[in-house]
């Protein structure tokens, strides 16, 4: 569920009429709403309630505005990064070094060591190498690191291949039939602290059994380790839990269901269970607002040229993504529709968000909303063809902020520099 409803034939951000936010900040722009934020962060402290002791740490690559970060961490999330410069948005935002793991399969010594220096929770461990270089940079500033070990479960998620990550060819953790020998060499490591588990099998699942499979090999994978006298006291079960991009598709399952199927796997082991949800709490929180800049004739189809491009949301392009494409200003029961190619300006043909996208036809000037793009949207976003990086806004209530600011072409252009010989 989200906030973002027609009232008055307007498609508004909670109480904000979009119309409103393209006039004052222009267009393109990824709004936000952090009602919709709210509601999902509370979702899955409702589905985590039978484990009196939890965290949910929000995966920050999702969306990793300040802003988005500062209000997700005030209502109690930890903060799941994978590099320096998340963890430092994480601890802008004001969320304490206890509550953030640090994930990721190529954590440089430079970021283990300002990581442990800040405050950490916990680093989840991808690899041997790793675990040795973190062993050296911890005793090196006299601390143990605290740890969870990544295992991978070669488990097939289900997804779309670049964002699985729990099959035995991914790039991601350790193969879980050598889960114990790496442990048994993580515990006689002076620098390392073994405090847990960590999985995580991949992006937008839209079904629980691999999670139920991952989950069923964790559970026996903690007794073992536990009878091997590890001090197994924290599971972090990832995150990836997928969204509807469709209104009219069958939706995936709910944070509810999934909190029952991690209770059911490893809920009688007496330990903190920490999730690692993205995309489910910002993806439906945010949606990317584009104006018509011309409708052209062409050979047999029509398209619809936005001021949206690729490089402002590449989910289409590099993942074959739908976004649901609706009209800011509702159109009146019955208008007839048409079919549109919907492209950006940018100069390559995979720069098309949609083919044959059923609209009631549209006018230069129209503005156009792409639904679901709060989550690897924006953190996506690019200035190819030079175009100045997309702004963000908030919306709360019936008032809004921009939480980045479009940049000017001075602005752009004034990041680079000529070489002294020039
Ligand atoms: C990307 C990622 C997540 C979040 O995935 P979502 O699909 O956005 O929920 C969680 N944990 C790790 C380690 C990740 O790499």
């Amino acid at each position: 569920m989200d906030h973002f409803n027609y009232k008055d034939g307007v498609l508004c951000a909670e109480d904000v009429p979009l119309t409103r936010i393209a006039a004052e900040v222009g267009t393109p722009v990824y709004v936000y709403s952090a009602a919709t934020l709210t509601r999902h962060f509370n979702v899955f402290q409702e589905a985590l309630e039978w484990a009196p002791d939890h965290l949910i740490c929000y995966a920050v690559k999702a969306n990793s505005n300040i802003a988005v970060l500062k209000l997700l961490g005030d209502l109690g999330a930890g903060m799941d990064v994978v590099s320096i410069g998340e963890y430092a948005r994480a601890r802008t935002a004001g969320v304490p070094g206890e509550r953030i793991v640090f994930s990721g399969v190529g954590k440089t010594r430079k970021e283990m060591r300002l990581a442990l220096e800040g405050g950490i929770r916990q680093f989840n461990v991808e690899s041997e190498p790793e675990l040795l270089a973190l062993s050296e940079v911890a005793a090196s500033l006299g601390v143990k690191a605290p740890i969870a070990i990544r295992v991978n479960p070669d488990v097939d998620a289900k997804t779309h291949e670049k964002i699985a990550t729990g099959k035995s060819e991914n790039k991601f953790g350790i193969p879980i039939a050598r889960a114990r020998e790496v442990y048994a060499a993580a515990a006689s490591l002076p620098g390392i602290e073994v405090v847990g588990i960590d999985m995580h099998i991949g992006s937008q699942l839209t079904d629980l059994d691999p999670y139920r499979q991952a989950y069923a090999k964790m559970a026996d994978l903690a007794r073992a380790l536990r009878a091997d006298g590890h001090n197994i006291r924290r599971l972090d079960m990832g995150g990836g839990l997928g969204i509807p991009y469709r209104r009219d598709n069958n939706a995936p399952p709910l944070p509810i269901e999934y909190g029952q199927v991690i209770r059911e796997a490893v809920g009688d082991l007496d330990c903190e269970i920490e999730i690692e949800p993205g995309r489910n709490i910002a993806g439906n929180a945010g949606l990317l607002l584009s104006e018509v800049i011309y409708v052209k004739r062409g050979e047999g189809r029509d398209f619809l040229i936005l001021d949206a491009a690729m490089n402002d949301l590449i989910r289409p392009a590099m993942y074959g993504a739908h976004h649901d494409i609706v009209p800011v200003i509702e159109s009146a029961p019955g208008t007839p529709v048409s079919a549109y190619d919907v492209v950006g300006p940018i100069c390559e043909s995979g720069d098309t968000f949609q083919k044959g996208t059923q609209l009631p036809p549209p006018a230069p000037g129209d503005l156009i909303a792409f639904r679901s793009a709060g989550a690897y949207g924006a953190v996506m976003s690019s200035e190819y063809n030079s175009r100045p990086l997309v702004p963000e806004v908030l919306v709360d209530g019936d008032r809004f902020a921009v939480i980045r600011p479009r940049p000017t072409l001075e602005d752009m252009l004034s990041r680079e520099a000529l070489p002294d010989w020039f």
